[in-house]
């Protein structure tokens, strides 16, 4: 594609890496922009480098946070003997929205994928673990909300093996959710119901 300007190829090339962006639509969000005030260019561009320096992660769950901790870790009406592990920030956000659930998150950050070069160390493992361990932990039980795909069974018996060593209940959330379906994508009613008709995790 020709571009007017070496500054608009630039912004077009910066854009079109987000996912789901083609060049084409680069293209018209860039004109968009110069058409604007230019305020709204400014007040985007300082909300994404916010996003990047000032973004913080629960030293809990790993989960987003404003501060230290996240509004679930600090709240004290939680059930702190429940873990549920779910691979990112929307599958937190999907689950909350169901209200069926009153124990504490871990997020992974992703779930290992051979594929694309995530393996458990890119995750968030270890921490999880250290929650378990710690002096006064109340952890009792595990609950696997990861997606139906190979990499999510992975992920999970992956976890397994690791937990073992703990005397810990480990399950899954039940499957209503259709196989390659994302967890975000389940509808409120079905997620809930599938936490909490959660089965115990069998390694086989
Ligand atoms: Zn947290």
């Amino acid at each position: 594609m020709e571009y007017p300007s070496k500054l608009v190829e630039n912004a077009v090339n910066e854009i079109s890496r987000l996912p789901g962006i083609g060049k084409k639509t680069a293209l018209r969000l860039v004109l968009h922009l110069l058409k604007e005030d230019e305020n709204t260019t400014y007040a985007l561009t300082e909300s994404l480098n916010d996003l990047r320096s000032k973004t913080r992660y629960c030293r809990e769950c790993q989960n987003i946070s404003d501060a230290d901790l996240c509004q679930v870790c600090q709240s004290h009406r939680r059930d702190r003997s429940i873990i549920c592990v779910v691979e990112d920030t929307r599958d937190v956000l999907a689950i909350e929205n169901t209200a069926q659930y009153q124990g504490l998150y871990h997020v992974l950050g992703g779930v290992i994928s051979p594929i694309e070069g995530v393996g458990p160390a890119e995750l968030n493992i270890e921490q999880l673990l250290r929650r378990i361990k710690e002096p006064g932990a109340q952890v009792k039980e595990i609950i696997f909300a990861l997606s139906p795909t190979m990499e999510g069974d992975t992920t999970a018996f992956y976890l397994t093996k690791k937990l073992s060593e703990f005397n810990l209940e480990i399950s899954t959330i039940a499957r209503g959710i259709p196989i390659g379906g994302e967890l975000e994508y389940a509808d409120e009613i079905t997620l809930g119901r599938s936490i909490l008709s959660r089965t115990t995790y069998h390694r086989d």
